[in-house]
């Protein structure tokens, strides 16, 4: 089953108006791949002005949200908030969500469960440590993460997975494509046994951590990577070369 390639810039906690402005104004300029589906994740006080200026055809997604529709949560946004701003992803599980701010397999998999009970697409992240790489455990966590969101989700068709190795975000060291393309394939066949070969065939799984314009194309050129999640990259031009690694 053919995977469509799927490019997420996660912008994180970066850009002001002025900033953003520029960064629309290379998306438009492109020319973007117009096989390859691009989505932008944004601070959430940004999101509407981004949906109301990047092109129709990209997405945009805010980078977190809670697990119900609303209530006493005081700083929290709920799925259905990010809908009526007019966004329709969000990116959940972030390894800063995991790490600085404490989030567990299982809130997480409550995320996803309600994003997409609300009409959401999901990037659902997961990803091992150095430590737990070192250790020979990275298809042990990964497999973990992603059992753990199984258990509350049962469609998967508007789940993307960003595996996303914790020591190559921001480090500037990426997974080699090898490295990468063995996780993937591990995680898809994981998928295939445990949750349902269909899902498992037709899921797509981006690749995050230090993508740039030089390594994009050796990675996307892995037979079980479908696609990236860009952080540092995603506000610079050269964005415009990661969504069009494929070409
Ligand atoms: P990076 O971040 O590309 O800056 O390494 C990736 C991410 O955190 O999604």
């Amino acid at each position: 089953m053919a995977r469509k390639f799927v490019v997420g810039g996660n912008w994180k906690m970066n850009g002001d108006k002025k900033q953003i402005n520029e960064i629309i104004g290379f998306l438009k300029s492109g020319p973007l791949n117009q096989d390859t589906e691009v989505v932008v994740g944004v601070p959430a006080i940004y999101l509407e002005l981004v949906r109301t200026c990047v092109p129709a055809s990209i997405g945009v997604a805010a980078q977190n949200c809670y697990k119900v529709p609303k209530g006493a949560f005081t700083g929290e946004i709920s799925p259905a908030m990010i809908k009526d701003v007019g966004a329709d992803w969000v990116i959940l599980g972030h390894s800063e969500r995991r790490q600085i701010f404490g989030e567990s397999d299982e809130l997480i998999a409550e995320k996803v469960c309600h994003a997409l009970e609300s009409g959401l697409k999901v990037i659902a992240c997961i990803g091992e440590t150095l430590e737990e790489r070192e250790a020979g455990k990275t298809e042990e966590v990964v497999f973990r993460q992603t059992k753990a969101i199984a258990a509350k989700v049962n469609d998967w068709s508007n789940v993307v997975i960003a595996y996303e190795p914790v020591w190559a975000i921001g480090t500037g060291k990426t997974a080699t494509p090898q490295q990468a393309q063995d996780v993937h394939k591990a995680l898809r066949q994981w998928i295939c046994e445990n949750i349902d070969a269909k899902v498992g065939n037709s899921i797509r799984i981006q690749y995050g951590g230090s993508v740039t314009a030089a390594n994009c194309k050796e990675l996307a050129s892995q037979p079980d990577i479908d696609g990236f999640l860009v952080g540092g990259a995603s506000l610079k031009p050269e964005f415009v070369n990661i969504v069009n690694a494929k070409q």
